[in-house]
């Protein structure tokens, strides 16, 4: 254990880095994948659970936990890790995301966001400085800035200035945050899909100083495509001896390719949502667990994973419960997909540490290309 946030960097192939961040509350093992706890729980997961599947971090949603139970109730119950029964490393989110996304009649100026809650209509206010006390209240160990993320695509002009408040209020942001070594907090580089915005991005964030660095504003629409055609770039204006990381993604191909360029960390509900609709990830590929093809089958989902969906149930199974729309499906699915999810950080890490990425790369897609295994 340590007592203070740092980052150890251990291995590099390629653009790929492999390492470990060392909080009060553990370590995570980079490249990293944090399944989303939106709020105060990943959903149809114990915490023990999600911990099991490998996880090292997770995700709390700062607009969520404000609005409901709020950041002052948590507090008053001794913080989010001991509310949610999760006692490893949390990274909050600043808010600003979903404000954009969720909330109504939003009236944003240069001292923050005025909004009305999708829950019940009431009157809230962000800014950088209540969006760090909202994360202090609610003990988070990484703290992101609070910053505004634009929709893409848009025009340049507008990218321009909404990056340009996004680092003044960085600048607030790590004001606010004052001086807490043992807990991180990262700035986030904006400038939509423009190589020069980004730049000047970093380098704002890199002269105000941070423990971190995330790459925001992808994953918004842009396609697969122009997102790595963005990554190509943006992780390495950042500095390298800090961890990195790209926030929202994503598909496991989406997180392969993002690692291939330089990314430590990411998260995403993919894994945990598409487990409650049906969708589950693996080796081969998306399967649909309620297409009749599987009503049948007494094979696992998956014979070569260990988690408790393939190594306990047959598709048949997963597949009546689905249909069935019992608990059990959710968090059956979805403990697979995390599982899967963590199976990729770890393959990752060790082909990184290795040498061999390039070939765990191309098993990785092989495996994918193959699509499932015949029907029955
Ligand atoms: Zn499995």
């Amino acid at each position: 254990m340590t007592d203070r946030f740092s980052f150890n960097l251990k291995h590099t192939d390629g653009r790929a880095r492999t390492g470990v961040i060392s909080t009060t509350r553990g370590e995570i093992r980079t490249p990293a994948f944090m399944p989303v706890g939106t709020a105060a729980t990943v959903k149809a997961m114990m915490p023990e659970s999600v911990a099991a599947t490998g996880a090292d971090i997770l995700l709390g949603n700062t607009y969520h936990l404000m609005l409901r139970p709020t950041a002052e109730r948590i507090a008053n119950l001794g913080g989010l890790h001991k509310f949610m029964n999760w006692d490893k490393p949390i990274l909050t989110d600043s808010g600003g995301f979903q404000v954009m996304s969720l909330s109504d009649l939003r009236k944003m100026s240069e001292k923050g966001v005025q909004f009305q809650s999708h829950i019940d209509g009431s009157k809230h206010f962000l800014s950088p400085e209540r969006s760090m006390e909202i994360q202090k209240l609610l003990g988070s160990d990484i703290v992101m800035c609070f910053d505004e993320c634009p929709a893409l695509p848009a025009d340049r002009t507008r990218l321009n200035e909404s990056m340009q408040m996004s680092m003044r209020w960085a600048a607030r942001s790590k004001d606010a945050f004052g001086d807490r070594p043992s807990h991180a907090l990262f700035g986030i580089q904006q400038g939509g899909l423009e190589q020069d915005l980004r730049e000047e991005s970093a380098n704002a964030l890199t002269e105000i100083g941070f423990d971190g660095y995330a790459v925001g504003g992808l994953a918004v629409g842009e396609g697969q495509e122009a997102m790595f055609g963005c990554l190509d770039f943006a992780p390495e204006q950042l500095p390298t001896d800090k961890p990195r990381y790209l926030m929202g993604v994503g598909k496991p191909d989406d997180i392969v390719g993002a690692v291939k360029r330089g990314i430590d960390m990411m998260d995403c509900v993919l894994p945990s949502r598409s487990g409650r609709t049906g969708q589950v990830f693996t080796r081969n590929g998306v399967v649909n667990i309620k297409n009749a093809r599987h009503a049948d089958d007494p094979r696992p989902l998956d014979e070569k994973c260990t988690c408790p969906a393939c190594s306990k149930y047959s598709r048949a199974y997963l597949h009546h419960v689905f249909r069935s729309q019992e608990m059990i499906s959710g968090m059956l699915l979805t403990w697979h997909n995390l599982h899967y999810f963590q199976e990729i950080m770890q393959g990752m890490r060790d082909a990184i540490a290795a040498g061999t990425f390039a070939a765990w790369e191309a098993d990785f897609h092989a495996g994918r290309a193959n699509g499932d295994i015949e029907q029955l």
